[in-house]
Formats: structure tokens, C-alpha cells, sequence
């Protein structure tokens, strides 16, 4: 199954806020086969700069553009096809949105692959550990008491077992992060889990050890991504001084960098995301190293339901799961784009499409709608 054309399409809904929700705009990649066989990805980082980095023309033989590195391939050659795309970007990639372009192509490929053969991703992962997962409501976090009760009653009266509150008025003010912390717990009650997203922000590493000590009062479940990426020994600090654990791992990228992280202890729980850590195919590699180092893993996912489809594949396929992350923001994209559109039993859970491929289809009109021409 020849790969004949690589297309990376943006699309956008009318307008764009300034706030920490990447489902407002996405970059679709599109792989198509000389079988009629077109796999679909999604990439979430910058959608523009994305599809320059696969549509670009090249320019030397470490510096070429990711579509000319992939048309002609056989699409079922997904891991030579990976260190191909590695190399041939060296000057430009390694890490970062090269990365990222190319977690689109190889989501995309994997999906063309399992529309071949007629079996979900899932199968050709390893196995089917599972056909449903247990999702968390994922939103963002508001500034006052008030909104804080009015997004817990408006998510959490249905199934949700859990809910993460990340980005918006968090790791502004550290007194302010406890008492947002007690709101959300006061409007959640004791039996549902807290999970609480710092996006990066947080500085002092003795002011986050404190901070989540007052966490810890609140039963967190989790802290994410509580400092830069980069700031690793903050991470580690972190987690040998509290209770909660420590999670990160969504803006990392190739098996160095999640070597590094997990290498040095850094997290209690690696939440890659299959649009920016170089796909499903080193995810599936980063299943076995987190399962040697003790590490959950609990993937990010915080786009359209492209992203939320090849997610629920890769869940299916690891050993331990615990959670689907389940973006609840109310952008049209995530509501729209896909068929069928995933939604929450009355238990919390979401079912795994058993379908080939991603087990998803675009709805075209929607995508022509949204795409920026
Ligand atoms: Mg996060």
C-alpha cells in the first residue's frame, strides 16, 4: 500500500481566544494510499507552522519537507517510515513541531494500515485490553466560586467519576491556587477525584511544596505539569516532598526526552499525546518503558475527536489504564468534526471503537466548512 500524497489541511473555527484550549483550531493530515485507503491524523501544536513543515519543499538531504520523505513508501514499513521522517529532518527537527508534524503522518499511516486489514488500531498495537475506559471531565479552571459551582454542576451530574481543572486562573498566585483547589473540592464532594493542571506556570519550588501540601488536604489526585517542561529537577523535587502525584509529559517528544523524564524520576504518572510525541508509533515503545519504571500512563488529549480516536486505541492496547482525558470545552470542532462523536455512559465510561483504522470518519461538510483556505 503505496503512500501517493500527504496533505496537512487547517482548520479553524471563526474566532480564536487567547486561552489555553487547542480545540479551537487543528491541523488535519491526510495520507493517502494508491489503494483508495486514506488514513487520517491530527497535530496539536501550531497548526500553520505544521503544515509548512510537511508541505515544504526541500531544501538539502537532512533538511527535507515530511511529505516528500513519505510519498513513495509502503505505508506498512510505519516504523522505518518513522527514523526515515527522523532523519531526513535533522537540521530543522528532533525535537518539537518537527516531532509533532510527524506524530500526524504516523497517526495517519496507522490508520490506513488498520483500514486495510479491517482491525482497530488497537490490534495492531499488541492486543485489546479493553473495549471502554473510564473518561475524566477535562475543562478549564475559572476564577471565582461562583463559576467554579456552576462548571461542576453542569458536567458533573451525569457519569463522570473524576474532573481536572487546568490553565486559566491557576498558578497566578499560590494562596489563590489553594483556595481554587477548596471551591472545586466544596462543588465536587468527597467521592469524585480532583486532578488539578498548573499548565507549566509554577516557579518556587518550595512555594509549589507547600502549595501542594494544602493539595494534598483537598485529596488531589494529581498535579500536572507543574512547572516548565525543561525544569526536570523541579519535577523530581516536587515529587519526593508530596503525596500527590506528579504528572507531565504532554509537551515531550521522541523516547530521549521521555527517557530523561522518566529516567529521572520526574512523574508518577507520563500523559503523552499522540499528536505531538511522535505518534502511535513511540507510544507503544513508551508503554514498556513506563511499565519498567512504574509509571502510569494516562495520555493527553485535548483536541477533536481525531485525537480522542486514536487515544481510546492506544488505552485499548495498554496493560494498566485508568483514565481517558475528556475535553469538555464547548468548541465546535471537538463537537463536530467526527462520526460517530464519543460520548459518556451513565458510569463514566467511553466505549473503544471496534471499528478498522481509528474506528472514526470526518464529516466532510463540517471540514470544508472549518477549513482556512
Ligand atoms: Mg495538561
Amino acid at each position: 500500500m503505496i503512500i501517493t500524497d500527504v496533505e496537512a489541511v487547517v482548520l479553524k473555527q471563526k474566532n480564536i481566544e487567547m486561552i489555553g484550549d487547542g480545540s479551537q483550531d487543528t491541523v488535519v493530515v491526510l495520507v493517502r494510499t494508491d489503494e483508495g485507503i486514506t488514513g487520517i491524523g491530527e497535530v496539536d501544536s501550531n497548526p500553520y507552522v505544521v503544515k509548512q513543515i510537511i508541505e515544504s519543499p526541500a531544501s538539502h538531504m537532512a533538511c527535507i519537507g515530511l511529505r516528500d520523505v513519505v510519498v513513495g513508501e509502503d505505508a506498512f514499513d510505519v516504523e522505518k517510515i518513522w527514523y526515515k521522517m527522523f532523519e531526513k529532518s535533522y537540521y530543522y527537527g528532533r525535537r518539537s513541531v518537527a516531532i509533532h508534524a510527524m506524530s500526524g503522518i504516523d497517526m495517519a499511516i496507522w490508520d490506513a494500515i488498520g483500514k486495510k486489514l479491517g482491525l482497530p488500531v488497537s490490534k495492531l498495537l499488541g492486543g485489546t485490553f479493553r473495549t471502554k475506559i473510564q473518561a475524566y471531565c477535562s475543562v478549564l479552571m475559572p476564577g471565582t466560586e461562583e463559576e467554579i459551582k456552576e462548571l461542576i454542576g453542569r458536567h458533573m451530574n451525569g457519569g463522570y467519576q473524576g474532573m481536572k481543572l487546568g490553565w486559566g486562573a491557576l498558578a497566578q498566585d499560590y494562596k489563590k491556587d489553594v483556595q481554587l483547589v477548596r471551591w472545586a473540592r466544596k462543588y465536587l464532594g468527597d467521592d469524585k477525584e480532583l486532578m488539578i493542571d498548573i499548565g507549566m506556570l509554577w516557579k518556587d519550588v518550595k512555594m509549589a511544596v507547600s502549595t501542594a501540601k494544602e493539595f494534598e488536604k483537598e485529596n488531589v489526585f494529581w498535579i500536572e505539569e507543574p512547572f516548565r517542561p525543561d525544569d526536570l529537577d523541579s519535577y523530581r523535587y516536587l515529587r519526593d516532598r508530596t503525596s500527590c502525584h506528579i504528572s507531565g509529559g504532554e509537551e515531550v517528544g521522541t523516547m530521549f526526552e521521555f527517557d530523561d523524564l522518566l529516567g529521572r524520576g520526574c512523574v508518577d504518572i507520563v500523559q503523552p499525546d499522540l499528536s505531538r510525541c511522535g505518534g502511535l508509533t513511540v507510544a507503544k515503545k513508551l508503554t514498556d518503558m513506563a511499565m519498567l519504571r512504574k509509571v502510569t500512563v494516562v495520555p493527553h488529549a485535548f483536541k477533536t475527536n481525531i485525537l480522542m480516536a486514536a487515544t481510546l486505541q492506544y488505552i485499548a492496547s495498554l496493560p494498566e489504564a485508568w483514565y481517558l482525558e475528556f475535553c469538555e470545552q464547548d468548541t465546535e470542532l471537538r463537537q463536530k468534526l467526527t462520526k460517530p462523536i464519543f460520548e459518556i455512559d451513565g458510569d463514566g465510561y467511553v466505549q473503544i471503537p471496534q471499528r478498522p483504522g481509528l474506528g472514526i470518519d470526518i464529516d466532510w461538510d463540517v471540514f470544508e466548512y472549518y477549513r482556512v483556505k
